[in-house]
């Protein structure tokens, strides 16, 4: 599995103007963690890994694993914010914010609705679009050298609703991400082509859009095979909470919650929906706020083979083909489904709320009838890395020996890989990549 992690990205840049680190720590082993590992380790840096809970199940775990460039968008946008206001009180709302005095909160959700207009939204999506061509690339050089399993395509990959009027939200978004300067390949099906399509699919469907050229994967196993990648290559992982980083001119140290401190050269922060904590030392001042969503494994008579997407509930149902390791569902049940949803802007300790659950199963139960969604097994609750402006947080901070790599949101998975490889290059050459140019972690 270890494969030629040299091979892949040599040269990754011009020659370098800074003395580059030969040693680098990485703070968390999410997939944007683990990504930026493998590259540096691919560009010839020793790495070592730190998380606070290696066995736990991080965002990187429970998400729906789709790599879908057709919709990864930033999510602050007027729809949303329309959308939210009417909903976000009900707690079976796929958007839900609970009424509490909590002064973080409250400051994200007032960032966030100033970053939901079209002309923001329009800026964040030529970036977007930048990463977007890039990023499947990514996942193709961690398949090639034998890192992880190369991800399935999806097809296909549809979009459904009850109606037609419903399905052109899609189209006018579509629309608008080609505005910003990203093609999408789609065509507009209607219920009878629909089924067609995907047979798991109910006469509930009235109408779909179908994107090609999108892609999924079995989100824990792409977790656990990095892991084992990222070791294989001679890389350290270290069970050990990061409490407090220092610096000096030539070293990062780790402060760890088992009173040691770690010298390293360099540090990359990757600590999902807790970058802040860290990061705000080093001038990160965009705030990282949890955008909490659950996901649960089914089965049943007739599940889809490839990812169904229900906008309208905010409902993504991705086949895993093979079991979980370590998961809850019995070995040989054939046909596993994840299904993932909500938005939940609570805090990232706080319990599962079974009423969330609940509202995921019945806003998807009369599309898949096949679908036996009351026998769950591994239900999850994790948490999105959100910005208020939707973008990611990627590169050097105010310390030379500081770097972050967090705040995908909604589209960690997708850029995950992307990410590692643009700041690895960073790191190691000194330049920074110009689709890194908007994600600066200091704006
Ligand atoms: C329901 C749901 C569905 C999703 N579906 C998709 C999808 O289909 N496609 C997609 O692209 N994205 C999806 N996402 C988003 C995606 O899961 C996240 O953006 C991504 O996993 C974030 O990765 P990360 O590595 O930044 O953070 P994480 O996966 O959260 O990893 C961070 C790690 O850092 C560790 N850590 C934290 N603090 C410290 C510390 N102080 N010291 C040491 N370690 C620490 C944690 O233990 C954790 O292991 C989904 C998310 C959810 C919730």
């Amino acid at each position: 599995m270890v494969g030629d992690v040299r091979r892949v990205c040599e040269p990754v840049s011009t020659p370098r103007t800074t003395a580059r680190p030969r040693d680098v720590a990485v703070v968390g082993s999410g997939v944007v963690g683990l990504s930026a590992a493998w590259f540096l380790q691919a560009g010839g840096v020793q790495v070592t890994v730190y998380d606070a809970e290696p066995e736990a199940r991080p965002a990187s775990w429970g998400n729906a694993g789709w790599l879908t460039p057709g919709l990864t968008a930033p999510l602050p946008e007027p729809d949303v914010l329309r959308y939210g206001l009417r909903s976000v009180l009900r707690p079976t709302s796929p958007v839900y914010v609970p009424v509490r005095p909590d002064p973080t909160l409250w400051r994200f959700l007032a960032g966030f609705a100033r970053h939901c207009t079209h002309r923001r939204w329009h800026s964040s999506m030529q970036a977007y679009a930048g990463l977007n061509r890039l990023a499947l690339r990514a996942f193709d050089d961690l398949a090639d050298a034998g890192a992880t399993a190369r991800p399935r395509p999806a097809r296909p990959f549809l979009a459904c609703y009850r109606t037609t009027q419903e399905a052109s939200s899609m189209l006018r978004e579509l629309a608008r991400i080609e505005e910003a300067g990203q093609r999408v390949h789609f065509d507009y099906l209607t219920g009878p082509q629909v089924r067609q399509a995907q047979p798991a699919v109910s006469a509930e469907v009235g109408a779909a859009v179908r994107l090609h050229g999108q892609r999924y994967l079995h989100p824990p196993r792409f977790l656990a095979s990095l892991g084992q990648a990222v070791r294989g290559a001679g890389g350290e992982h270290r069970p050990e909470r990061v409490v407090d980083v220092e610096t000096e001119p030539n070293a990062a140290w780790l402060v760890t919650d088992t009173g040691r401190r770690h010298r390293h050269e360099a540090v990359v922060l990757a600590t999902g929906a807790g970058l802040g904590d860290l990061a705000r030392g080093f001038g990160v001042r965009r705030l990282v706020h949890p955008g909490r969503g659950y996901s649960f494994t089914v089965t049943g008579t007739d599940v889809p083979r490839d990812p169904v997407y229900f906008p309208h509930q905010r409902v993504a149902c991705t086949p895993l083909h093979e079991p979980v390791d370590g998961g809850e569902a019995p070995a040989g049940d054939a046909d596993l489904l994840r299904v993932a949803g909500m938005m939940e802007f609570r805090r990232a300790g706080e319990p599962l709320d079974g009423r969330r659950v609940r509202a995921i199963v019945d806003a998807v139960r009369r599309f898949l009838p096949g679908v036996d969604l009351d026998r769950r097994w591994d239900e999850w609750v994790g948490s999105r890395p959100c910005t208020t402006d939707g973008l990611p947080l990627v590169g050097a901070t105010v310390s030379p020996r500081v770097f972050v790599a967090g705040g995908h949101g909604m589209w960690g998975v997708a850029l995950g890989p992307l990410t590692g490889r643009l700041l690895a290059e960073q790191i190691t050459t000194g330049r920074t990549p110009d689709v890194l140019r908007p994600l600066d972690p200091l704006r």
